[in-house]
């Protein structure tokens, strides 16, 4: 007998809902299943926080610019969609960092690993940590690690317990701003860095812990092409995301742009149920599965009318607010003044800058020569009156702080402004049992799910696993129950 075939909707097209579609695509030809999927994305464009400009030889990245290859989830995907030979590493000729501290631009000391200092001379040289910060920090071998059923600690309690609060708010704070746009006495240190809290349990000390556990930042196999920690697209990652678009066509999955899904209803039984979605525009779309693969605050409010609990563990995620800013300026007038990737800056130097890539230095092809691409990011949580400026006034903001930071006096030649409103989901104390309760009450709802960067962890690899997981349990609720 043919089978019937099912009916999904996916809800959001960032890149969490993309590669729910392609997983679900691949879980359902390797069953030979039929199956009818929607993805409905509010904007007119696909790809959510992955949002490339090309302009004039310029690539300008709005959102992510790379994404970690020590996960392998986006590798993955590259691999299937045929992207590998697209993948470039960060230019080797430039490899270095530097971080704004105590008035000036210092090299980012070498040696860290996971956010773990491990050699002292470059922590020395900096000039980042005094001589008492660098010892305090070393003690970290020494200090006993805390008894596993103490209450969850903050990322500042964690990093300051182990290796001393100056480290702690003067080399790791604006690496992890950098990553949450966050305040680290509000995020978990359980869920945001579980395998370092990990690390101290199995070890007793986190400097022990990676040194016996650090692999190579270079893969050793010779037959594979060495990847640089970080890794990104040729033409940006709006490549990632328009390849996954086509795919997704071409396999005759629906991608409706511009279409906001207004209100979710359950139809049928509690047992065996399918979902109306209701559009802003007008109409409606019913599924069997349905993926919300949204932030949590909308996800919260399309869950309200049928489960007020889940809804409610939903709305205690915070979001944090970002912009960034991609200016280019004249080669000859800023090239003395920047070298590097770029630099990071503590909260505790109270700027409006979280970091600046230098984007054509850190990346070939970015910029046609004779231009230099400068990349501010701005915001993070308790900033988000930078928002509300208007855009002269912010890039007349982040050039301020160009010129303080390094030197840059002249004007950019070229600027694009992007504002993440609510954007960066904090992981604040309690959220893997909130995100554990929300997983337990969405269960309660036959082929309905959750996914994306509100849950277990932001960067992409980590929203594509996710996504992975979440399409993997759909296609064995759609296929494998005995009907
Ligand atoms: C400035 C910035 C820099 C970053 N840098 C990096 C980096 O370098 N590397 C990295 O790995 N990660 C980075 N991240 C994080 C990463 O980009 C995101 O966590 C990830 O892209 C989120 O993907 P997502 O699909 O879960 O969510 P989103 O991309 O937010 O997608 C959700 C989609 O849902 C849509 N939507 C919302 N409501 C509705 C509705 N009612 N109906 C229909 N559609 C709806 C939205 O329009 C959106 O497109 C960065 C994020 C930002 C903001």
């Amino acid at each position: 007998m043919m089978a019937t075939s099912k009916r999904v909707v996916i809800v959001g097209g960032g890149i969490s809902g993309l590669s729910a579609a392609f997983a679900l695509l691949e879980q359902a030809s390797s069953r030979d299943a039929p199956f009818q999927c929607t993805v409905v994305e509010g904007q007119e464009y696909l790809g959510g926080k992955i949002l490339t400009n090309r302009r004039d030889g310029v690539i300008t990245e709005g959102g992510p610019d790379s994404f970690l290859t020590t996960k392998p989830e986006a590798l993955a995907l590259c691999e299937k969609l045929g992207l590998s030979s697209q993948l470039i590493n960060t230019n080797q000729e430039n490899a270095q960092t530097f971080i704004y501290s105590k008035g000036r631009l210092r090299q980012f000391p070498q040696g860290l690993i996971s956010m773990v200092p491990v050699k002292i001379g470059p922590l020395f040289h900096s000039g980042v940590l005094s001589w008492a910060g660098i010892v305090r920090m070393g003690a970290d071998w020494m200090i006993p690690r805390r008894a596993r059923a103490k209450d969850e600690e903050t990322l500042a309690e964690f990093f300051s317990r182990r290796l001393g609060s100056e480290a702690f708010d003067r080399l790791i704070e604006p690496l992890v701003s950098g990553i949450y746009a966050g305040d680290a006495n509000e995020l978990s240190a359980d869920a945001t860095f579980p395998h370092l809290v990990e690390l101290e349990r199995k070890y007793g000390s986190l400097i022990k812990g990676v040194l016996t556990t650090q692999r190579p930042r270079l893969s050793p196999e010779p037959e594979v092409k060495p990847r640089t920690l970080f890794t990104t697209l040729r033409g940006g990652l709006g490549d990632l995301t328009a390849s996954l678009t086509e795919r997704l066509s071409g396999a005759g999955i629906s991608l409706r742009r511009g279409a906001s899904v207004r209100a979710l209803h359950r139809l049928g039984s509690q047992a065996d149920p399918s979902y109306r979605l209701e559009l802003e525009e007008g109409g409606a779309l019913e599924a069997e599965g349905v993926i919300l693969a949204t932030p949590a605050y909308v996800s919260a409010s399309l869950l309200r009318p049928f489960d007020d609990e889940a809804s409610a563990f939903l709305d205690q995620i915070p979001y944090a607010s970002t912009m960034t800013i991609s200016m280019v300026f004249p080669e000859p007038e800023v090239k003395r003044l920047i070298r590097g990737y770029g630099f990071v800056v503590p909260s505790a130097e109270n700027r409006s800058l979280i970091a600046a890539t230098w984007s054509s230095m850190k990346w070939v092809e970015r910029a046609p020569a004779g231009q230099c691409l400068i990349r501010c990011y701005l915001g993070r949580r308790g900033r988000e009156d930078l928002l509300d400026l208007n855009d002269s006034a912010l890039t007349e903001r982040a050039c301020r702080e160009l010129e303080t930071i390094a030197g840059i006096q002249s004007r950019p030649l070229h600027v694009d402004v992007y504002r993440w409103p609510r954007a960066m989901p904090q992981y604040i104390l309690g959220h893997r049992e909130r995100v554990r309760r929300i997983r337990e009450r969405v269960a309660r709802q036959p082929g309905l799910y959750v996914t994306g960067a509100a849950y277990d962890g932001i960067g992409i690899p980590d929203c594509i696993r996710d996504a992975d997981r979440t399409s993997a349990q759909l296609s064995a609720y759609l296929w494998d129950r005995a009907s």
